[in-house]
């Protein structure tokens, strides 16, 4: 909406942001299992990318409604993500001719990025070149995967596969001696890289476990700059502190989450690793996509590994949702922790329910039945932005095994 004249986007952004706020207030649909976001979180999304598409005006806005500082950082980073990824997709199917016809509503359009203009050049609107089923993805047989693979001629040379490489950073506290030696011993990050070696990466990625320092609270992150992903000693301390002694009442198996806990987090940095380096455009929160990459990943190989992530991923966040609400933490760039949950269990069991069923009664109430359609439309985006990316005769030796085994990392 901020494409065009400042009047629409203006009426646009009071209009939802007032009707958003209102119903926030209200506490009317503050149902995490809802498919939207709590409006909460939509109202800072909505005043997000109007600070950030114009600063100046809507600067007051950002100051008068208390959105916190650490998220207006962010809004910047969010919009020019979306503009790409509305350039990517969307673009190339606009009619440009017909759009400057149009008269004062497209008063002020931005220029279209050339490569997109040649892209529409002699190209049907839409639909023609979309793949015909959605099964393809990484859960079917070589042969046809190499049938569907797009040749990605620009890959040639520069995108090779086993290019992941990890270290473990020996940390200066002295209390996270033992988090590092445990970890070193367990090899995590090893099988880390070799699940991830059928990659075609245009760049070496490093994952190193290390000490985090004042970043620590973020748990794990990745850095642009560097190519890696940082997975926090801290965190790993904490998870083996706070892992459940035994059994719980939903049924979640100490190993079982410790692992996946880790793996899935190391997913998800994956996912923001492959968002950077493959370009993928991105509309919504980067945060939701990378969760919604690492669980998909993890859903393709054997179904231990998806039970593994699943379970551990979402008993993260559960127990995270159950400590940490307050009001501001809607204004993060992440979703909530309920909601983060929410959304592994629904694509887990949206692929596969029989062995997500339990969960599922308990917590995603009305939304399972629209489970599926979610696990689609991910896996859609991820044979469309990733799968070229991915060697597919290492893939097969890598869908050969099994991966994470939490009998394999007992740790104590
Ligand atoms: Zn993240």
């Amino acid at each position: 909406m901020t494409q065009f004249g400042d009047q629409i986007a203006w009426k646009t952004l009071m209009g939802s942001a007032w009707y958003l706020a209102q119903t926030t207030m209200t506490g009317a649909g503050a149902d995490f299992y809802y498919v939207r976001d709590p409006e909460a979180r939509r109202f800072y999304g909505i005043l997000c990318m109007a600070y950030a598409s114009d600063p100046k005006t809507f600067g007051f806005l950002a100051r008068n409604l208390d959105i916190p500082s650490r998220r207006i950082d962010k809004c910047i980073e969010d919009f020019v993500r979306v503009q790409q990824a509305f350039d990517a997709t969307i673009l190339p199917h606009v009619d440009h001719l017909a759009a400057e016809g149009a008269g004062n509503v497209v008063a002020s359009p931005r220029p279209a990025p050339v490569t997109s203009i040649l892209r529409n050049l002699g190209r049907p609107m839409r639909g023609s070149r979309e793949m015909s089923a959605v099964k393809i993805a990484l859960g079917l047989t070589l042969a046809l995967a190499v049938a569907v693979f797009p040749a990605v001629p620009a890959l040639a040379d520069d995108f090779r596969p086993n290019r992941v490489v990890v270290d473990y950073i020996e940390p200066r506290s002295d209390s996270l001696q033992g988090v590092y030696e445990r970890m070193k011993k367990s090899g995590v990050l090893e099988e880390l890289a070799r699940f991830m070696a059928p990659m075609r990466l245009p760049t070496t990625l490093r994952i190193w476990a290390i000490e985090c320092y004042e970043d620590a609270e973020l748990m794990a992150y990745y850095s642009a700059q560097e190519h890696a992903i940082h997975f926090c000693y801290e965190f790993v301390g904490r998870l083996e502190k706070s892992r459940p002694a035994d059994v719980t009442e939903e049924g979640f198996v100490p190993a079982q989450v410790f692992l996946g806990a880790m793996v899935g987090l190391l997913l998800h940095e994956t996912g923001h690793a492959f968002v950077d380096l493959f370009k993928v455009p991105v509309f919504g929160r980067e945060e939701d996509a990378a969760d919604q990459i690492a669980e998909f990943i993890a859903l393709q190989f054997d179904k231990d590994l998806a039970e593994t992530v699943t379970k551990g991923a979402g008993w993260l966040w559960l127990t995270d949702a159950r400590t940490m609400l307050y009001l501001d933490y809607y204004a993060e760039v992440h979703s909530t922790s309920m909601e983060r949950f929410l959304n592994y269990l629904c694509l887990g069991y949206g692929n596969e329910p029989d062995r997500f069923m339990d969960l599922a009664d308990k917590f995603l109430k009305a939304r399972a039945r629209r489970c599926t359609d979610e696990y689609q439309q991910v896996e859609k985006a991820f044979t469309k932005t990733v799968l070229p990316y991915v060697d597919p005769s290492m893939l097969q030796e890598v869908r050969a095994r099994r991966w994470f085994a939490p009998s394999m990392y007992e740790w104590r």
